[in-house]
């Protein structure tokens, strides 16, 4: 049976400093080494100050992934060298004298299937390598200094996962679960960075480091049991290394097996005391906690009517479900669900769409009530959808501008209703004896009036015309 567990780093990217100094915790807007100080630089006589408020949203993480929290917690020193950490040490978590990391054992459903937790970490992040030249002969490696200390929540799983497309809906969930929970932004470059160790019967286990995509994570882990079946059908020994993955080549590549033997010598931290985090703290944290997808979902479902389906893609994503929150009322929510849904996720489909898009609440309001009032189609409303989200105009002024509004006037529907009938005999005959039919003339009307013709006036001025 194939065996994969996951490592996952998320950053909690909505703080405002670093884990441990005042650096700003969004280091994505500053030029290369602006963004460092004395303490993240690690230099000799500087003292960490412990982040508050990563504490409390890594406590919020662990209630959300139902994960025990201790009420006190320790760091640990993790000793080794690479260029990224100045400090020659990273300042992480252990469960080794007891249960002091922020998280202990969890769980999460996936579908029918649980993923236990096995606990969560809260740690700084290191810097950043960049690579420059064109061969690894004359390649040259510079360090970007400006992430590193970035408060980091390491979320360690149990071997729990059977396969690829199992792996992939579990980071799918928790990443909507952290968004949702307003502690992180998953989708910025490299917030989310994923380590998969795969193990198939009788084999030993592969860790796969770093990945940065959901998408490549599946691959990765597919090739990765493909090429463990393929050794293991040879009678070639399966050893237990770290290996990368090549997102050019797509194929995962074998590291060098020291890094897996490096003594980390893990101390404690000395210049960071316990945390307690009591319970009353714990109490008030849950208290705000926001409402879960799942609560969200049931709620759109009883309260609004709205299909489980509709609801699940709603409620799932932070964007949308906080545009319909803003917008919703009693009445409208249902076809503000579908406006989001069928035309408004077409249009705002990438990340820097939706960052562009000028849509608000006001917006989706006006469109749903218009729409119910008669005083625009739905066809009106897609094109004045378009409109809106590229220039954030109000409905109004964009329904003037484009000519959009309804035509609800007797005679000038009553004309083109004896176009269409003159056009049309053949159609006109069925409708007689079959009145379902008759749609079919509502459409050519709508077609004349590009979409414009009060549908409900529409068809019954029809109904009498043809009698
Ligand atoms: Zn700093």
């Amino acid at each position: 049976m194939t065996k994969i567990g996951l490592e996952i780093h998320c950053q909690l990217t909505n703080l405002e400093s670093k884990l441990f100094c005042s650096c700003k915790a969004n280091y994505r807007d500053f030029k290369i080494n602006e963004n460092i100080c004395p303490i993240c630089m690690g230099l000799p006589g500087t003292l960490p100050r412990l982040n508050q408020e990563a504490v409390k949203k890594a406590t919020i993480i662990a209630m959300a992934l139902n994960c025990t929290t201790p009420d006190k917690i320790a760091f640990f020193r993790k000793n080794y060298f690479y260029p990224d950490l100045p400090k020659n040490f990273q300042i992480t978590q252990l469960n080794i004298y007891g249960d002091t990391s922020i998280g202990g054992t969890g769980s999460i459903m996936v579908g029918e299937k649980k993923i236990n937790i096995t606990r969560i970490q809260l740690e700084e992040d290191p810097g950043r390598l960049i690579y420059e030249g064109s061969s690894s002969k004359n390649l040259i490696t510079l360090v970007d200094y400006n992430r590193a200390g970035t408060p980091l929540v390491e979320i360690v799983t149990e071997p729990d996962f059977e396969g690829p497309k199992q792996v992939r809906d579990f980071v799918n969930i928790l990443s909507d679960l952290l968004e949702n929970l307003g502690v992180s932004d998953p989708g910025l470059d490299g917030a989310m960075r994923i380590d998969a160790n795969v193990s198939i019967e009788g084999g030993k286990k592969v860790e796969i480091k770093n990945i940065g995509s959901f998408h490549d994570l599946e691959k990765a882990i597919h090739f990765e049991i493909t090429r463990q079946e393929s050794l293991h059908s040879r009678d070639i020994s399966i050893i237990q290394e770290t290996r990368h993955w090549d997102d050019k080549r797509k194929i995962t590549v074998s590291s060098r097996s020291k890094e897996e033997d490096l003594d980390y010598r893990y101390f404690l931290e000395g210049d960071i005391p316990w945390v307690r985090i009591d319970p009353k703290t714990k109490a008030e944290l849950k208290l705000k906690m926001p409402e879960s997808i799942s609560t969200k979902k049931e709620r759109y479902v009883s309260k609004f009517n709205i299909t489980p389906q509709v609801a699940t893609v709603l409620s799932s994503d932070k964007f949308y479900s906080d545009l319909f929150e803003k917008s919703h009322t009693e009445s409208n929510a249902k076809e503000i669900a579908n406006i989001i849904t069928t035309d408004l996720m077409g249009l705002v489909d990438t990340r820097e769409k939706r960052e562009e898009s000028k849509i608000t609440g006001t917006h989706l309001k006006d469109l749903a009530d218009s729409i119910q009032s008669g005083k625009i189609s739905r066809i009106s409303a897609k094109n004045a959808l378009y409109e809106i989200v590229k220039t954030g105009k109000d409905l109004s002024q964009v329904i003037l501008e484009l000519d959009l509004g309804n035509v609800s006037d007797e005679s000038t529907i009553l004309k083109i209703i004896q176009e269409v009938i003159s056009d049309e005999p053949q159609a006109v005959e069925q409708a007689k004896s079959n009145p379902q039919t008759i749609n079919y003339l509502v459409g050519k009307v709508m077609q004349k009036t590009k979409g414009k013709a009060d549908p409900k006036l529409t068809l019954d001025l029809l109904k009498k015309q043809i009698g």
